[in-house]
């Protein structure tokens, strides 16, 4: 299979930068999102900023690349207060002693406070994320905004404010182009299903831009839920997703379900003295949840990953990010920009049956 070749060659189209570098190979040091979002000077350029900047930060704390020394610093607070709070309830409070039973009240104080913190200066913690940035036409570096520029000779946008060059191809949906309302799929989800793969995700597209992402589970919602020739569609991309992980989402399940009955029924054997259930009927009710609960597991997403979406979806010449069709360009390396969102993908040789 061609496949880490395949994803070799995606990082090396536009280059995600991995080491937070510009197009011509300097290091970047991207503005928070806070001053990001703030920067603007038209109602367009704002709301384009604010929306993205909302975005950024609700996903940020899934990015480690946009961590900040302070966010570890804070992090370091959080487990220490966590650590402070284990010593005092354990056996030996020391706290307790030292402080009498006002000990008990700091450290879930201080894991509050920090928590709360966290929450609101989680845009200044942040940092903004550069292609995401020049996608939409600003500076990754220090989020000036790219209108009006030309391209030098190398085909990269240099930014007149703190020098940073990016290619040109990166503004797939510059702010100033007319706004755009990308509509993604949003299946309802069934009732009563354990989603082990979150309905919203995001995923760095060929650029090393972060777009939201359909994931496995959002297929499967769309293959059950759709009609018509929308549905077929849906149901024969979920067909190629099926069997990815099946072995595993196979012993996975009977482990749990066997599991579930050996504890149940051997408590209510009395088997185990520290776990007698107090009838037959209890543990065949316990066994009946553990094999639901398997059912639900062989019948779910698990062990399939973003990645596995990205692949099938680009081979149906789908956008990954909103399903919509990716028009191919005659192009040797097969980079679309997908016409509806913005995102870049690259798709598989035309030529591979
Ligand atoms: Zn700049
Ligand atoms: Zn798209």
């Amino acid at each position: 299979m061609g496949d880490a070749g395949e994803k070799a060659s995606m990082r090396r189209v536009l280059g995600s930068p991995p080491r937070l570098l510009d197009d011509r190979a300097r290091p970047v040091s991207p503005v928070s999102i806070a001053e990001f979002v703030r920067a603007g000077s038209s109602e367009q350029e704002t709301g384009v900023r604010t929306d993205l900047g909302r975005w950024l930060s609700k996903i940020a704390p899934r990015r480690k690349s946009m961590k900040r020394s302070s966010t570890h610093a804070a992090s370091w607070i959080g487990g220490a207060a966590v650590v402070l709070f284990i010593l005092t309830t354990g056996g030996q409070p020391w706290l307790v002693r030292m402080l009498g039973s006002y000990a008990y009240f700091f450290p879930p104080v201080i894991i509050a406070v920090f928590l709360a913190l966290n929450w609101r200066a989680r845009s200044r913690l942040y940092l903004a994320h550069p292609p995401s940035l020049v996608a939409q036409g600003f500076c990754g570096q220090c989020g000036y905004s790219l209108l009006d520029l030309l391209p030098a000779e190398d085909n990269c946008i240099v930014c007149p404010e703190c020098g940073a060059a990016w290619r040109k191809e990166r503004l797939t949906w510059a702010w100033w182009s007319s706004p755009r309302d990308v509509s993604r799929p949003a299946p309802p989800s069934r009732p009563f299903r354990f989603v082990f793969y979150p309905r919203e995700s995001e995923a760095p597209d060929a650029a090393g831009r972060l777009v939201p992402a359909i994931t496995p589970s959002m297929v499967q919602d769309c293959a059950e839920s759709s009609q018509g020739n929308d549905g077929a569609h849906w149901r024969s991309i979920w067909a190629e997703l099926r069997p990815i992980g099946r072995l595993g989402r196979a012993v996975t399940s009977i482990v749990t379900a066997a599991t579930a009955i050996v504890l149940s029924v051997s408590g209510a054997l009395g088997l185990w003295p520290a776990m007698t259930m107090a009838s037959i009927v209890l543990g065949a009710l316990v066994s009946a949840l553990g094999v639901a609960f398997a059912f639900a597991l062989w019948r779910g997403d698990l062990y399939m990953v973003r990645e596995d979406v990205v692949r099938v979806l680009t081979q149906h010449e789908l956008c990954p990010s909103c399903a919509q069709q990716l028009t191919r360009v005659v192009d040797d390396e097969h980079v679309v920009a997908c016409s509806h969102c913005g995102s870049t993908w690259l798709l598989p040789a035309a030529n591979k049956s």
